[in-house]
């Protein structure tokens, strides 16, 4: 069959896009990500969020029920399988996760505290984004504790906003313009995302608080929208792989693996890969993909699912020969029929100085 050129009519051949979550320390990442992950749907369950190596996948049933609040003020639209989310916070996996030639992270949240506005990790991050050209919203967390909120938990934040004191909607207004007017300094124009009339130029705030779950639906809404109407073409299925290197772990009755998070194409068990490492490149068959078994599994005898293929987007550990030597932010390449493996040694070589430069500059 012949590529569609028209992604968005082709529903199937898109992937789940990535999102990672940085921020300065305490803005309530961890949280956040705790509370997207929640299944405390009314009554249902919201089934099928898994645990995957280094990220949660949310399928997109599950983001339906979470976001069926938004339904009395936004359409939505689902047309990818789901959505994949870094669980490490913070801006030095970032770093790694945006490294030369790596796909990784398709959009990025960075979290603010309302109640602190711009503080130093904050700034850096904003850096990071910007140098990577790496597409972000604000999540502005932290509104239940603005004096007198009156939660109502799970919901959309402008039901929530409407049910609020006076004192609360002005408190909340005059700390929101402080915000954007530190972000103005920072070179970043910035809008709350329902009023956002231009999505290209201005980045979107979405007010969250991790605690009572107000403004996640806005949230998850949100990165699909912005994943499926922006990018889409980024999220096409691929037949060659991408593939980010997170972290080298020694794993009892493995040896040395790898944690990889797999952004486009498929991986086999017995593929030859190739990727970089710190004394030169790395050439290594797949001997096990592996996953985490489920938690009500965990009485079974392995900690893990072994797979004969996986498919993108996900996290997956591998476990190979010679791996000791990987480095993690790097990329990883299957080696097909047709391909010249010295050129692929060559190639994820070159990822090693963009990674040496950003451990030394961050
Ligand atoms: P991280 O360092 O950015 O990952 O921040 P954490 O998720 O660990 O949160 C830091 C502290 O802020 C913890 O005590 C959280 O319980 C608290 N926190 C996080 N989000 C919220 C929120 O939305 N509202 C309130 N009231 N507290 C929060």
């Amino acid at each position: 069959t012949t590529p569609s050129p028209a992604p968005a009519s082709n529903k199937r051949d898109l992937r789940s896009p990535i999102c990672c979550i940085l921020g300065h320390v305490d803005t309530g990442k961890t949280k956040l990500l705790d509370k997207i992950r929640q299944t405390n749907v009314q009554g249902g369950e919201a089934g099928g969020i898994t645990q995957q190596i280094g990220a949660t996948y949310f399928p997109i049933d599950a983001i339906k029920q979470k976001t069926a609040v938004m339904a009395d003020y936004e359409k939505q639209t689902f047309d990818v399988p789901g959505l994949l989310v870094i669980d490490t916070p913070g801006h030095e996996s970032f770093t790694n996760l945006r490294s030369r030639g790596s796909s990784l992270c398709n959009i990025a949240i960075l979290v603010i505290d309302i109640m602190h506005g711009l503080e130093q990790q904050t700034i850096e991050s904003i850096r990071l984004l910007r140098d990577r050209k790496a597409p972000f919203v604000v999540a502005l967390n932290k509104i239940d504790r603005l004096y007198d909120w009156q939660a109502t938990p799970n919901n959309s934040f402008r039901s929530s906003f409407e049910k609020q004191p006076r004192a609360v909607q002005q408190e909340f207004q005059t700390r929101l313009d402080g915000i954007k007017v530190a972000l103005a300094e920072q070179g970043l124009n910035s809008e709350l995302y329902f009023q956002n009339k231009n999505m290209a130029k201005y980045v979107s705030i979405v007010p969250t608080s991790a605690v009572t779950g107000e403004g996640v639906p806005d949230l998850l809404w949100l990165l699909l929208e912005l994943t499926q109407k922006r990018m889409s073409k980024q999220l096409m299925y691929l037949s060659h792989i991408e593939a980010t290197i997170l972290e080298v772990k020694v794993v009892e009755g493995f040896g040395t693996t790898i944690d990889v998070i797999l952004s486009n194409g498929y991986l086999r068990e017995g593929d030859r890969i190739v990727l970089c490492g710190m004394n030169g490149p790395i050439v290594t068959t797949i001997r096990a993909l592996l996953t985490p078994q489920p938690l009500r599994e965990l009485r079974l005898k392995s900690e893990y699912v072994h797979h004969k293929e996986v498919k993108a987007a996900l996290g997956v550990k591998i476990a190979a020969n010679d791996l000791e030597k990987a480095v993690s932010g790097s990329r990883l390449l299957v080696v097909g029929p047709d391909d010249d493996e010295e050129e692929m040694m060559d190639d994820v070589m070159d990822d090693l100085t963009g990674l040496l430069d950003s451990v030394d500059t961050s």
